[in-house]
């Protein structure tokens, strides 16, 4: 697929607890010209999340009916939920030349991969498996078991941040908010 204007498209992946959406949400704030893409999901909301802004909440049954609809532009299932991109609203951002950055797991990164070989791809690292997990359970947003779904993905997940252009290790959330900057910079000369 290609788009006309010039919007660059960024994945951004790793695993849970990591600080993906506390980076991102300090990025997006220095970053007029980047913008979220708010996915679809079905599972439930945390405190503090807003329809609309982290996620578009939905049931499984409206879920099916959107890819039944070919409306997604990848969908992956994760730890007993589906989450999906919305084709309409990132392809018309990106045609209004807005650089869209695209928060998934990587078996829908995978996909975006294949489908967009110019997109940007970056991996954000924990510092050590002990510091992911205190992260993820002091996050205290989810139950044991989700918690212990979440951690049984990481091994695999960090086997595959050898598939992305570039790793960002978030040992401190400010040296990771510079060089995802100093990405975005480059990727845009
Ligand atoms: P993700 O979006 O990758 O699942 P979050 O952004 O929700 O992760 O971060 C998980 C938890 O870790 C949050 O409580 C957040 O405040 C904390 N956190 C994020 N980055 C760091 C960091 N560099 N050092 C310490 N805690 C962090
Ligand atoms: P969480 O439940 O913690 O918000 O998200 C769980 C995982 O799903 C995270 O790795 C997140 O990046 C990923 N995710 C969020 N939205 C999407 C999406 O639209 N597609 C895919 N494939 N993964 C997503």
């Amino acid at each position: 697929m290609e788009n006309k204007k010039n919007g660059k498209l960024f994945i951004i992946t790793g695993p849970s607890g990591v600080g993906k959406g506390t980076v991102l949400e300090k990025f997006f704030k220095n970053n007029k010209n980047a913008v979220y893409s708010v996915s679809q999901t079905t599972r439930n909301p945390r405190p503090g999340e807003v329809h609309g802004i982290n996620y578009f909440f939905v049931t499984k049954a409206e879920f099916e009916k959107s890819i039944k609809n070919d409306e997604f532009l990848e969908w992956a299932r994760y730890s007993d939920n589906y989450y999906g991109t919305s084709k309409t609203q990132v392809l018309t951002a990106l045609n209004s030349g807005y650089d869209v950055f695209l928060e998934i797991e990587t078996n829908g990164a995978q996909k975006i991969m294949e489908k967009f070989p110019d997109c940007v791809t970056i991996f954000l690292r924990p510092p050590n498996f002990d510091e992911l997990e205190k992260r993820l359970r002091g996050r205290n947003t989810e139950d044991e078991e989700a918690i212990q779904k979440r951690l049984h993905e990481v091994k695999k997940e960090l086997e595959l941040s050898k598939n992305y252009q570039y790793a960002i290790e978030n040992d401190k959330v400010e040296n990771a908010l510079e060089k995802l900057q100093k990405i975005y910079n480059k990727e845009k000369a």
